[in-house]
């Protein structure tokens, strides 16, 4: 287990906490979703509890490096605000020394949040000389955004290797679902996935072989898989450079006694868009113009007769090109029969995430914040910043 608030004295501390306040706002500049935000809470409400000065910051959106007016962090400092129930100042550029020296009035309990930090270059670019100025900020830094722990940024890992680091309630409570599921999970253990990234999914799958009970694949990187087995696909997903992998793993499968799950029908289309005509194939039988965008009826059936039976479920990546309505039924029926399920569930990935946000989910189901990360920990890998924080 990680270091965490919780086993740090924080009282009159300048606690410098990355979190992920990465929102959807719309054009008015309004937050859609401030989940992210609520998320955070009980790690900020901690923290103003033990008397700790403490100091926020995010990014949002893509702005690469240039300063945004519509991606600044202003929106999120109102609604936290609200949340908080108190004032929290706000500091506009965090390279200018002003905003040491607004640190340095601030009392304990008191919040501060910086604008958003991809306004400069060297946040992405994990900038030595721009990580020290954000440590010179601070005396503690709490790693509070799980969205962003894969990645080796200035205010994540750069600010990780120069301060005394922990993490907050809401990576910690990540990290122990994730340290769960791999290591010990109640059986049947199922691992659902989709997606087209099959080279993303494929150290998954290594990595969990010998947990799983059974394996189903879905989505376009199932159709490299159904390749390797000498099935004809058409004009579908297909990673070349993976199959010869792809039909290694199904052997080591076989060896194991894992059951893996392909496809065995598909909604298949010979245009890619949301107002093409689709028919019912089987497997191994598309034809040379069209491709597959979807999982079948019979396929659905028998992912949901294995979803019925699981105790333990992790699923990551679309079954089908759900952003179109006509090829979301795999997705969308999955994500129902799991959340009929009792097992315990992790959905990673944002695509996975959207779609059991729309049907719902009971509490048996995490929802991981973080899609890139929990790929991460599902594929055995230590997420960097993590690494960087000491066991306990
Ligand atoms: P990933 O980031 O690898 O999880 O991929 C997510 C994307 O996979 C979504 O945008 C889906 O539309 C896409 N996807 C799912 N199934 C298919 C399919 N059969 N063919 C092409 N793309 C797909």
């Amino acid at each position: 287990m990680k270091k965490s608030i919780r086993n740090i004295d924080v009282a009159g501390k300048r606690v410098f906490v990355r979190v992920d306040y990465n929102v959807p706002i719309n054009n008015e500049l309004k937050i859609v979703d401030d989940t992210r935000i609520v998320a955070t809470l009980p790690t900020i409400k901690f923290l103003i509890e033990h008397n700790a000065k403490v100091i926020l910051c995010s990014h949002l959106g893509r702005p690469n490096g240039q300063v945004d007016n519509k991606l600044s962090l202003r929106p999120v400092l109102a609604r936290l605000s609200n949340l908080l129930e108190k004032p929290i100042s706000f500091a506009e550029d965090v390279t200018d020394k002003s905003t040491l020296e607004m640190v340095n009035k601030m009392n304990e309990g008191d919040v501060l949040m910086l604008e958003n930090i991809r306004f400069y270059k060297q946040e992405e670019d994990n900038d030595e000389a721009f990580a020290k100025k954000l440590a010179k900020l601070a005396d503690i830094f709490v790693l509070e955004a799980f969205g962003t722990a894969h990645r080796k940024h200035a205010s994540t890992y750069g600010i990780a290797k120069l301060l005394p680091s922990v993490v907050g309630f809401l990576v910690e409570d990540e990290l122990n679902r994730f340290e769960k599921i791999t290591k010990n999970p109640d059986k049947p253990f199922v691992v659902i996935l989709g997606g087209a990234k099959v080279s993303d999914k494929l150290p998954v799958i290594e990595n969990l072989i010998d947990k799983a009970d059974t394996i189903m694949l879905g989505g376009g990187m199932a159709y490299t898989f159904i390749k390797a087995i000498g099935g004809s696909v058409g004009m579908s997903l297909v990673d070349n450079s993976k199959v010869a992998k792809a039909k290694e793993i199904l052997d080591k499968a076989k060896e194991r006694g894992v059951k893996v799950i392909l496809p065995i029908d598909n909604m298949v289309t010979t245009q890619f868009s949301a107002e093409a005509d689709a028919k019912l194939y089987n497997s191994g039988f598309i034809p040379d113009n069209a491709q597959a965008m979807d999982i079948g009826k019979k396929t659905i059936k028998q992912f949901k007769k294995v979803i019925k039976k699981a105790r333990t479920i992790v699923w990551n990546g679309p079954l089908g090109v759900y952003e179109y309505e006509k090829f979301r039924r795999g997705t969308y029926k999955i994500a129902k029969y799991i959340r009929k399920s009792k097992a315990n569930t992790i959905i990673g990935g944002g695509d996975s995430v959207a779609a059991a946000q729309q049907i719902g989910v009971g509490k048996h189901v995490h929802l991981s914040t973080g899609g890139g990360a929990s790929l991460m920990l599902l594929q055995g890998k230590q997420l960097p910043c993590v690494e960087l924080i000491e066991d306990i």
